[in-house]
């Protein structure tokens, strides 16, 4: 390792900066973290050998602070900074700034992010290079009437782009001419305020494109080679949620033509480092080696690069610091081999019913697959802050197929529990059981077109509801042999102890009651009666078994909050604060009231009879469901206001006890 930096640090936080301490420890080289006071007890601070803090939370103070950053590497005697993507990675000016202070940039020269910063000068310059673009105007003229002069000449639907677009911002699809000057001026509002600049390109809009990509590396020999394709077509709000290599269908003829253009293009800025070429293909009109177009170049190591690593056993980050510190590429093209299928899935903390609205939240329990590569920035208990990208992490497999890939993952993301926050973990397992995309059929429209299936959640069984109200009441032990409720055995007796509890689920309150029922128990819940039992089996892992059905449910509980994890479905309850007072009060006093409207089905009091705390005196049915109202602490029954077969509303009077002297 004679010629490897000692110690680099690392401008990122999450999953990224996790991972570049990771293969730098593994080569010997000393990391260094910077973070913001957001992050101040963050995974990759915890991870790495040092860390500096840069600033308050936002990241325009912080992780974009080119000054505080550097600074920071020369305090702690890093030699190189790795930027890794997002924040200040593409940024030539901080390359600048770098340089200039003696240290190295882990990544291309700022003359190569500045030919392809913006997407219009990258396209005039890959034309030259005879990379195929998608055609469209990319030239100088911003004013509406010339744009929407070469609209009507390149054909609609258009898409008009931020040039110093990225993240799918900016951009606005045209579908009709008398739509033009009203999608241009909101995708130069859009682009001002992303980018600080409107400037914008229009080009043919491809009706079902893939995005295929293409991962070079180049080094400051003039050496480049590419390390195969990523298919990341499944995207919502252009954005990739599911990347893959090699791509579905890929032939190698189109591979050649692919690979040979996107080494042409890192050819013609002198590339070096990490870099990817993306590139547009009509889906429609099948793989063919004259069917594809650059779009642009991302001139860093890319979000989905573990699935490259995956497939040809390479790790990327070494390869860039070794180019960063002047070695050769490690390997010549003939020598790096494509073998079997890689697919990454994001995690994210999003809402994807809601239009993947992010989320924020704690992750209160957090559990990933141990069957799969996971790169990821957080732990259990960490927080989801609104400050940066909601990514939890990233779930990686490899397999000798894609059908194989492909149910690993599934098998992973049913393996994953999260709760705490809202995440895309289902969504993502829906996708990984939807046929198109099992067939290989995947274009950029996938997700939205089958929104509503990828979305769909499957009702709660009875067992799990079952099993949530046992957890609520302490019951998930199984019952002891010699437990006297055993003598009864018959939950419709009123003289069963009934055991009731209150769930939040889904914004909406459920009562639910148990009972003991022969070695298991009888718990009505808002899908139906079930009779269960329950067997820890460690780990938190519980097996169920019903009439019906046996399932192994995992529990996670935190202050006020439970969630079971059962065959890939997660779901979450609150436990209502007694002391809340949101329902009727009907635990303590004098005073027995209906929780909520029902029928009085069972009274077993009568004025002048002694009762003693917990003994239930009213049975109400409400909601399809039993509830037992027990007396409130011992003492003498003053009143009774009920009968059998009664309507009550909710706060109705039922019994009252004679206040105690
Ligand atoms: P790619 O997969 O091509 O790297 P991404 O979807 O990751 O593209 O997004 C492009 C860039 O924008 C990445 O560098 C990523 O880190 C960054 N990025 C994506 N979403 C956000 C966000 N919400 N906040 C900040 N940066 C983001
Ligand atoms: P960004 O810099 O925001 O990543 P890209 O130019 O890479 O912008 O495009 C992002 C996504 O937008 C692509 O992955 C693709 O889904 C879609 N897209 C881009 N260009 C076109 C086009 N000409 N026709 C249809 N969809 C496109
Ligand atoms: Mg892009």
């Amino acid at each position: 390792m004679s010629g490897l930096f000692s110690k680099i640090l690392i401008a990122n936080r999450g999953e990224i900066a996790c991972r570049i301490v990771a293969t730098a420890r593994r080569l010997g080289v000393r990391s260094v973290a910077v973070y913001s006071d957001a992050d101040a007890g963050a995974l990759h601070v915890v991870m790495a050998d040092q860390a500096v803090r840069i600033g308050p939370p936002p990241a325009a103070d912080s992780y974009l602070n080119a000054g505080a950053i550097i600074a920071a590497a020369k305090a702690t005697g890093a030699e190189a900074i790795h930027p890794g993507y997002g924040f200040l990675s593409e940024n030539p000016r901080f390359v600048e700034a770098v340089e200039a202070a003696g240290l190295v940039f882990i990544g291309p020269s700022a003359g190569s992010m500045r030919a392809m910063g913006l997407k219009d000068a990258a396209k005039t310059l890959m034309e030259k290079a005879g990379v195929p673009v998608v055609p469209g105007y990319h030239g100088e003229a911003q004013a509406t009437v010339v744009l929407a002069g070469k609209a009507d000449e390149i054909g609609y639907p258009v898409l008009i782009k931020a040039a110093a677009g990225g993240g799918g911002k900016g951009m606005r699809r045209v579908d009709r001419p008398s739509q033009f000057r009203e999608a241009l001026a909101a995708a130069k509002r859009e682009a001002l305020a992303a980018f600080g600049d409107d400037r914008v390109l229009v080009e043919k809009y491809i009706g079902k494109p893939r995005h295929i990509e293409v991962q070079v590396f180049g080094d400051a020999h003039g050496n480049v080679v590419h390390l195969f394709e990523r298919d990341c077509s499944l995207q919502r709000r252009h954005q990739k949620v599911i990347e893959e290599a090699p791509a579905p269908g890929m032939t190698d003829e189109m591979r050649r033509a692919m690979t040979a253009a996107a080494v042409r293009a890192a050819h013609a800025i002198d590339y070096v480092g990490a870099g990817t070429v993306e590139f547009i293909v009509d889906a429609g009109a099948g793989l063919r080696p004259d069917g594809f177009w650059f779009m642009e170049m991302n001139t860093r190591l890319q979000v989905e690069h573990p699935v490259t690593e995956t497939v040809t056993g390479l790790d990327l980050v070494e390869w860039q610091l070794r180019v960063a510190a002047g070695e050769e590429l490690p390997l010549k093209q003939e020598a790096i081999v494509l073998d079997g299928h890689a697919i990454e899935a994001r995690l994210y903390a999003e809402d994807a019913g809601k239009g993947f609205l992010p989320a924020t939240g704690r992750l209160s329990h957090l559990r990933f697959p141990d069957n799969a590569r996971v790169d990821s920035g957080v732990r259990q208990g960490d927080e989801i802050t609104p400050f940066y990208d909601p990514m939890i992490a990233k779930i990686i497999v490899g397999a000798p197929s894609r059908r194989e890939a492909i149910d690993r993952l599934a098998g992973a993301l049913a393996r994953t529990e999260l709760a705490g926050s809202v995440t895309n973990r289902a969504f993502l397992a829906r996708l990984c059981a939807h046929d198109g995309f099992r067939a290989g059929e995947v274009d950029t429209g996938l997700i939205e077109r089958e929104l509503e299936w990828l979305v769909a959640r499957p009702d709660m069984p009875a067992e799990a509801w079952g099993f949530a109200a046992l957890a609520a009441l302490g019951l998930t032990d199984p019952r002891a042999g010699d437990d006297p409720f055993d003598m009864i055995g018959n939950w419709a007796l009123w003289q069963t102890p009934i055991h009731p509890v209150d769930l939040d689920h889904a914004g909406a309150r459920h009562t639910l009651a148990a009972s003991p029922d022969g070695a298991g128990w009888s718990v009505q819940t808002p899908a139906g009666l079930v009779r269960l039992s329950v067997n820890p089996i460690g780990d938190g892992r519980h097996e169920l078994a019903s009439v019906d059905r046996r399932l192994i449910v995992s529990l996670a509980r935190w202050p006020g909050h439970l969630a079971l994890f059962a065959e890939g479905e997660a779901f979450e309850f609150v436990l209502p604060d007694p002391l809340a007072g949101a329902m009727p009060d009907h635990a303590g006093g004098d005073r027995i009231l209906a929780p909520m409207p029902g029928l009085v089905r069972i009274v077993n009091a009568a004025a002048g009879d002694t009762v003693s705390k917990g003994a239930p005196l009213v049975v109400l049915e409400a909601m399809k469901m039993e509830h037992a109202l027990a007396a409130p602490r011992d003492g003498t029954v003053q009143e009774v206001v009920v009968s059998p077969g009664d309507q009550v509303a909710d706060g109705d009077l039922l019994v009252s006890l004679a206040p105690q002297g």
